[in-house]
């Protein structure tokens, strides 16, 4: 399928009479790949979409597709198969709930509609949580702008021998902007679940984002850009009509189910849709997944926001009522940070947790769409991570386009460790700001920007090992990868350690 050619038929625009045409099966009907998650110790979630011969049109009613999931890469060794049914309503998605697997095991499947096979995915089971583990390994990306650049740093994801791929966040962006494009959306800003439904099949149309998913099981959770930029609750900088805006959160919501490997629990309801979850990958770790965009408080002295969002001297950001998790995810992770029992706690959330005053001349200034927005909430959730009883918790996030390792401090100790794994492609902040939050937050003790990658964390019981990697360049296809840097935290003595 050639987005491009077809893109430019269809001109800039989206016009709104092509959603209601009824398309045959497109030749390559699995164009969009293949993709595995929610993995569990004995079931994981298997996703494709059916892509229609016109991409601007619709696939009919209901249509059958097989699925078969096997113990070896030529799928002799089937275990489970079964039929599902690619519906309309759900613009032809599938999310395929397989049980009865094996803990800790790789699996490979593949789809049949019509005849026609989709290509062949590998997946991996979680450890029993009862199993003793020895190591496991994650990758933990974001912020994939498909106009500022290939996605070769996930052809490099899928050759990494991982447990699981962490996603936090900006699959997908609603807007176009950057320096030096090597493609275009074709399109502008996404509000219909149409036109997000386009988005999504463009950045999936990309090889290298379809190979990451092929090859392992991915977990994810979403920030702005999937709906619209630094949007709050009904509130999108974009739009100034709330009920009009909310429709279209509700349209992006439903599109980011359809088109990531998550079960039906995870589905859209009314307005909401529940993505934070918990899962646990043996004695070893447990891994908590937030979503710190859903629920949060609208963003501090809104009047006076100018565009670069910074605050300086705003009481209300200090307000102890405002939210980042919602009260109700609040809740739920105190609970599990309570009854935590693996030798590590992973939190994987959107952005920088720590601390980042940017202020210069005795000036404080922070970014309100960050941690340092919610203040209160940080101090909160750093609370129930030092009352853990599980002593050592990695923080993974994305969200600032740069790579980041801090040492997170509650009162005058540090609590856990940080670590920002970079932009899969995003352009990140000038090098002069970096510097200034280096030298004016001495617990960020490394940050580094210009460069595209993202992390990857080995946890043992002794240790946790992160590596920052990084593509030579984003803008070219193919680029080879590097490690930019290299940490360990030592299990016991939370805070960054140079490797
Ligand atoms: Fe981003
Ligand atoms: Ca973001």
């Amino acid at each position: 399928m050639d987005r491009r050619s077809f893109l430019a038929g269809a001109g800039a625009l989206w016009l709104p009479s092509m959603a209601h045409a009824e398309a045959p099966l497109a030749p390559e009907p699995f164009g969009l790949g293949v993709a595995s998650g929610h993995p569990q110790a004995t079931s994981v979630v298997l996703w494709t979409r059916l892509m229609a011969a016109d991409p601007s049109a619709a696939l009919g009613g209901p249509i059958p597709v097989q699925w078969t999931i096997a113990e070896d890469e030529r799928l002799r060794n089937v275990v489970r198969s079964g039929d599902a049914v690619a519906e309309a309503r759900w613009g032809h998605s599938l999310h395929v709930e397989v049980e009865g697997l094996r803990p800790n095991r790789p699996y490979w499947y593949r789809f049949v509609v019509r005849g026609k096979p989709s290509p062949v995915g590998r997946t991996r089971t979680a450890p029993d949580p009862r199993e003793h583990v020895t190591s496991l390994a994650f990758a933990f990306a974001s912020c994939q702008q498909y106009e500022q650049g290939h996605f070769s740093a996930l052809r490099h994801i899928a050759e990494e021998p991982l447990n699981a791929v962490l996603f936090v966040g900006d699959y997908i962006y609603d807007i176009s902007w950057g320096r030096e494009l090597v493609r275009r959306h074709g399109t502008g800003r996404p509000t219909t679940l149409f036109e997000f439904r386009d988005r999504y099949a463009l950045y999936k149309s990309d090889a290298d984002l379809q190979a990451a998913h092929a090859a392992h099981p991915w977990i994810v959770t979403w920030d702005d850009h999937e709906v619209t930029d630094d949007y709050t609750g009904d509130i999108s900088p974009a739009d100034p009509d709330p009920e009009r805006f909310l429709a279209q959160r509700v349209a992006a919501y439903q599109a980011f189910w359809e088109h990531m490997p998550l079960p039906s629990t995870m589905q859209p309801r009314g307005l909401s849709m529940r993505l934070y979850d918990r899962y646990r990958f043996g004695d070893l770790a447990e891994l908590h997944v937030l979503d710190n965009r859903q629920y949060r408080s609208h963003h501090a002295c809104r009047a006076t926001l100018t565009r670069g969002k910074l605050l300086r001297g705003c009481e209300e950001r200090l307000d102890p009522t405002r939210t980042m998790l919602g009260a109700e995810q609040e809740r739920w992770f105190a609970d599990g940070m309570r009854r935590a029992s693996a030798r590590w706690n992973l939190i994987a959330q959107q952005t920088l947790m720590a601390e980042a005053d940017r202020g210069q001349d005795g000036q404080h200034s922070y970014w309100a769409d960050g941690w340092d927005g919610y203040p209160a909430a940080r101090r909160r959730l750093l609370g129930t991570v030092a009352a853990s009883p599980v002593r050592d918790t990695l923080v993974l996030g994305g969200d600032v386009h740069s790579f980041w390792a801090a040492d997170l401090v509650c009162g005058d100790s540090v609590v856990a460790t940080e670590f920002v794994g970079g932009s899969i492609t995003s352009q990140g902040p000038a090098e002069a700001r970096v510097n200034t939050l280096l030298s004016r937050n001495p617990h960020l003790r490394y940050g580094r920007t210009g460069v595209n990658g993202y992390g990857l964390v080995v946890l043992e019981p002794k240790g946790a090992e992160v590596a920052f990697r990084t593509v030579r360049s984003a803008k070219e296809i193919g680029s080879p990868m590097g490690t930019l840097e290299r940490f360990s935290v030592e299990s016991g003595r939370p805070g960054v350690q140079r490797a």
